[in-house]
């Protein structure tokens, strides 16, 4: 009698939910970084239900819709910290150039020429499907017309810290610094609040914006509570004018104007002192670090372990694809990991479990949402990938943190999850037209390319 009553006791109705994912191996990315081996997520709505392993799994939940993710990892979909999404249009158009030259001979005059709504919506789009295809989740942005980027990463279906770039000189969505502010606060009144949109303010860099301009971005991010995103001590170039200007370091000028605070994000932190990293610290910026970048416009190398040492929420970023030239996180964590080794000379440098960390939960701390993305765990927003481990150059696996890090390409990601919704099932993206999007970006590269040889 007593083990019938047990029985019943154990067969409580089970909650239904809208989808399972079962019989991966699960890399949480949790505190305690626990894998299971195999598990199963359970997801309902918008939320991460429960992590456990599949027989605890199924006798507490019932589905709508259940993924099998048997011989696959599945895994928190990656942040990008830094990028410029529409800038896919410009991948490959001048390569092998320093940031400065790079900037101002090449990619000012062709966005001068080519930046519009339409353009910037056409490369948001390929920008998208580039990511959903690659297993990132949520990536942070910073461009012109940001609305048209916010809506259509919001038709996407991915996350985005989204970050209206001001700048002192004319661009192409404002005159002036003033009108560029405008723009932000309107883009904020209309994105706040929003389920997949973060909506942010972000000067391009202290060396293009004069000092009441860094002063009024801050202002205005502090008034609405929003993140503050900026370029930082991203080349030598940038030091040497902080110091001639300010008689200072980036770091350390923008301290004495007031700029950092809760919920900066400080992209790049090449060029910076150990006294610039505490004062980081103690402000809780978070840093996005961009080594592929870095090494390409050979701006330098980020002091990463030292940031690590020092307590720095540090991320990952792949930068603007004009600088990369793709959005591949993977590749961003490989090389993350062998610079941080190069750089120190100590193989022990930024290890796999490393590297990984910057770009799920570390990110995600970076971005200041780390209480709702970058790990698998109950009560977080349903943000997931789930990836192949089948390929020769994934065989054998005894590691899968080691896989991802050092074999895995962004191609393996079968499947795509944001906020509970499929947005790539077993490589078919379903919330954009993929040949369309492509024949689109194809077409506006004869505008870029007849723009740029004018
Ligand atoms: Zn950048």
């Amino acid at each position: 009698m007593l083990v019938a009553l047990g029985a019943i006791g154990s067969q409580a109705p089970r909650r239904p939910i809208s989808l399972l994912v079962v019989g991966g191996i699960v890399v949480t990315e949790n505190g305690s970084h626990r894998v299971l081996s195999p598990g199963a997520v359970a997801i309902d709505g918008s939320a991460i239900a429960a992590v456990d392993t599949p027989d605890s799994i199924a006798s507490r939940f019932t589905a709508a819709e259940t993924i099998d993710a048997r011989d696959q990892v599945i895994m928190p979909g990656l942040i990008n910290t830094h990028t410029h999404a529409p800038m896919v249009m410009y991948r490959g158009l001048a390569d092998d150039l320093a940031l400065m030259e790079w900037l101002q001979k090449y990619i000012f005059p062709a966005e001068a020429k080519t930046v519009s709504p339409e353009m910037v919506r056409i490369g948001t789009r390929l920008a998208a499907l580039e990511m959903i295809e690659s297993g990132t989740t949520t990536y942070a942005d910073m461009y012109y017309f940001e609305e048209e980027i916010a809506r259509t990463t919001r038709e996407a279906g991915l996350r985005g810290v989204l970050g209206q770039t001001i700048l002192q000189f004319p661009v192409a969505d404002a005159k002036t610094p003033a009108e560029g502010l405008a723009r932000t606060e309107a883009f904020i009144r209309e994105f706040k609040g929003d389920s997949l949109i973060v909506p942010a303010v972000a000067p391009h860099a202290m060396y293009t914006n004069d000092r009441a301009t860094l002063v009024a971005c801050a202002a205005l991010a502090r008034k609405y509570n929003v993140p503050l995103i900026t370029h930082l001590a991203e080349t030598e170039d940038e030091v040497r004018i902080a110091r001639e200007q300010h008689q200072s370091t980036p770091t350390a000028y923008l301290e004495s104007i007031g700029f950092w605070g809760p919920r900066t994000l400080a992209a790049h932190g090449v060029w910076v002192t150990d006294e610039d990293i505490q004062v980081l610290k103690k402000h809780d910026v978070g840093v996005a670090h961009n080594p592929e970048s870095n090494m390409k416009l050979a701006s330098g190398i980020a002091p990463v372990t030292k940031y690590l040492r020092a307590g720095v929420a540090v991320g990952l970023g792949t930068d603007g694809a004009a600088s990369n030239n793709d959005l591949d996180m993977f590749e961003a964590m490989r090389q993350a990991a062998f610079l941080a080794k190069l750089a120190t000379k100590d193989p022990t440098a930024v290890p796999a479990q490393t590297a990984l960390d910057m770009a799920t939960i570390g990110g995600a701390r970076a971005l200041g949402m780390a209480q709702d993305i970058g790990s698998l765990e109950a009560g977080k927003r349903a943000d997931l990938i789930i990836v192949s481990m089948a390929a020769p150059r994934q065989t054998p696996m005894y590691d899968p943190v080691s896989h991802l890090v050092y074999v895995t390409r962004g191609d393996d990601v079968r499947t795509t999850i944001v906020n509970g919704k499929v947005l790539m099932n077993d490589r078919q993206v379903l919330t954009l037209n993929r040949a369309t999007v492509i024949a689109d970006a194809n077409r506006l590269a004869q505008k870029v390319r007849e723009a740029v040889r004018r």
